[in-house]
């Protein structure tokens, strides 16, 4: 490891908090931790998780049945997973809009693509509404093409929406217009996404959470749920106390993946993120100065945005997949992952060498075989879900808690009749193979990406392993 100034060395992952939960607690004026679940108690509504899909889930029915009972159960804080260390960028599904038209076609499609696209402006109104400083900046998204010498993946994405006259959602930027937002010799020509925004993304889950609290919603930290059982009530057991309810909403983002009945519909897979000191000049000497978001066309994508105190915090998706559902060190101790995350953002920004990268942690993904979430209920319409947002969940997950209080809700509701709500996964082999399989096709993509990135072309056998997802009916690649 390499204590040179010019390059220097990530920080270790771990079991800490995210540079952002440390800096939304840090903001709080008291941090008092939700009191575990002890002994009976009872609910309308149960909610198993404590993230953004969870606390929308609760947002939502204190607007729909403001009467309503609501107990939500998290096992660790509020935003202590990945809704509090994700990178902040909040999109909704325009770049999957052709995927969603094969799927259910153009009229359905449009619909499910203009209902995502309101999470965009929604979180922005709701932090004003209630007062919730979460940096919300909504300054668009751009993806550069910064393989050299190949060409950009995303002409026929872009026919398609002008055929569907949604042109102006993702607008190709020549190779000058790139530079102008942001100055890298590492970037290519570019896709922009006008309607998206950035977020503190822990400042967000810890404001949602005050503001259930301020509800009414009774909110339990420290309460792992290790069973739920069905008779006339559902029967949710922590290791202090059982919850009785009606209904119950799970909110489980990759911990579903070893959850009876979702176990094989899910792959938790590991992403990582490193952030710089403040470094507000050399942003303006690039002109990286609007607070954009951007990221590169890797499979293992790199995503990166700027902060509030002028840091780049860059993440990749570069971790490996978790074997039967289990989120362990894997998913937060990846010392291997987080140097590719600080590989990538010296390749990326080779004339920031020599900046201190600051903090580093990780988190697990919820990757389903057709990267979009699983949005339905079971038990005959009394346990509700929605995982499966492949890494994509922070606007989203909001679109999630919608329609999930629409479901909990009954009646008849536009959003619980959108065309994904109910669509079942593709299920994934059952362990051991899914762990081999992930982690082999894993490495081929890896290596595919890294023989674009050094103008080669890949190997033969990593040609024909990157094909397999696809011949087998899953949507690994974006
Ligand atoms: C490093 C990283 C970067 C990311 N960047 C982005 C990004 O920039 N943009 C984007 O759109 N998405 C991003 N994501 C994905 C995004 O964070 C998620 O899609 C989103 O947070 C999902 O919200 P959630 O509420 O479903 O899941 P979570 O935030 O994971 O919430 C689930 C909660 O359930 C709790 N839980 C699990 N099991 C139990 C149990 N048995 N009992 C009680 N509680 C339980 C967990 O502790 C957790 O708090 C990123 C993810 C990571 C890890």
């Amino acid at each position: 490891m390499s204590l040179d100034r010019s390059a220097p060395s990530p920080p270790p992952p771990g079991a800490q908090r995210s540079w952002w939960l440390k800096e939304a607690l840090d903001a709080e004026d008291a941090v008092v931790p939700a009191p575990p679940l002890t002994g009976d108690a009872t609910a309308d509504v149960a909610i198993v998780g404590g993230g953004y899909t969870g606390m929308w889930t609760a947002y939502f029915l204190t607007e729909r049945a403001p009467g309503a009972r609501i107990v939500l159960l998290e096992q660790d804080i509020c935003g202590g997973g990945p809704s509090g260390r994700n990178g902040g960028f909040v999109h909704g599904w325009w770049e999957q809009l052709p995927y969603l038209v094969d799927l259910y076609g153009d009229e359905r499609a449009m619909e499910i693509a203009r209902a995502a696209d309101e999470v965009v402006g929604g979180i922005g109104a709701w932090c004003e509404r209630h007062d919730v400083d979460a940096w919300y900046e909504p300054h668009g998204y751009l993806r550069v093409n910064a393989f050299p010498g190949a060409q950009n993946d995303w002409d026929a994405t872009v026919a398609k929406l002008e055929r569907l006259g949604a042109g102006d959602e993702l607008v190709p930027w020549s190779f000058a217009e790139v530079q102008r937002l942001c100055a890298s010799p590492a970037f290519g020509d570019g896709l922009f996404m006008r309607s998206a925004a950035s977020v503190q993304p822990a400042r967000l889950a810890r404001g949602l959470r005050r503001v259930l609290l301020e509800r009414g919603v009774r909110i339990h930290e420290g309460s792992r749920v290790r069973s739920l059982r069905r008779g006339p009530r559902l029967e949710l057991r922590t290791g202090g106390g059982t919850l009785t309810a009606d209904q119950a909403v799970l909110g489980l983002n990759a911990w579903a993946a070893g959850w009876p009945g979702f176990r094989l519909r899910l792959l938790a897979w590991g992403s990582y993120m490193v952030i710089t000191e403040p470094i507000p000049d050399r942003l303006a000497e690039i002109g990286w100065t609007g607070g954009e978001l951007l990221s590169d066309s890797r499979f293992t994508i790199s995503y990166f945005r700027t902060t509030r105190d002028g840091r780049i915090a860059f993440g990749g998706g570069v971790g490996a997949a978790g074997f039967d559902g289990r989120i362990d060190r894997t998913f937060t101790h990846d010392r291997h992952a987080i140097e590719r995350v600080a590989a990538n953002f010296r390749r990326l920004f080779p004339m920031l060498a020599d900046v201190r990268l600051e903090d580093a942690w990780g988190g697990p993904i919820d990757i389903s075989a057709d990267r979009f979430p699983e949005i339905g209920s079971r038990e005959g319409g009394r346990v509700h879900y929605a995982h499966g947002f492949a890494g994509n969940g922070t606007g989203p997950s909001r679109l999630a808690g919608r329609v999930l209080a629409a479901l909990v809700d009954g009646g008849d509701d536009p959003l619980a009749r959108l065309a994904l709500v109910g669509h079942r996964q593709r299920i994934f082999p059952p362990e051991p193979m899914r762990y081999v399989g992930a982690r082999v096709i894993r490495e081929a993509l890896i290596r595919r990406d890294d023989a674009l990135d050094a103008s080669r072309r890949p190997s033969w056998p990593v040609r024909l392993l990157t094909r397999i997802p696809s011949l087998m009916g899953y949507r690994f690649e974006h």
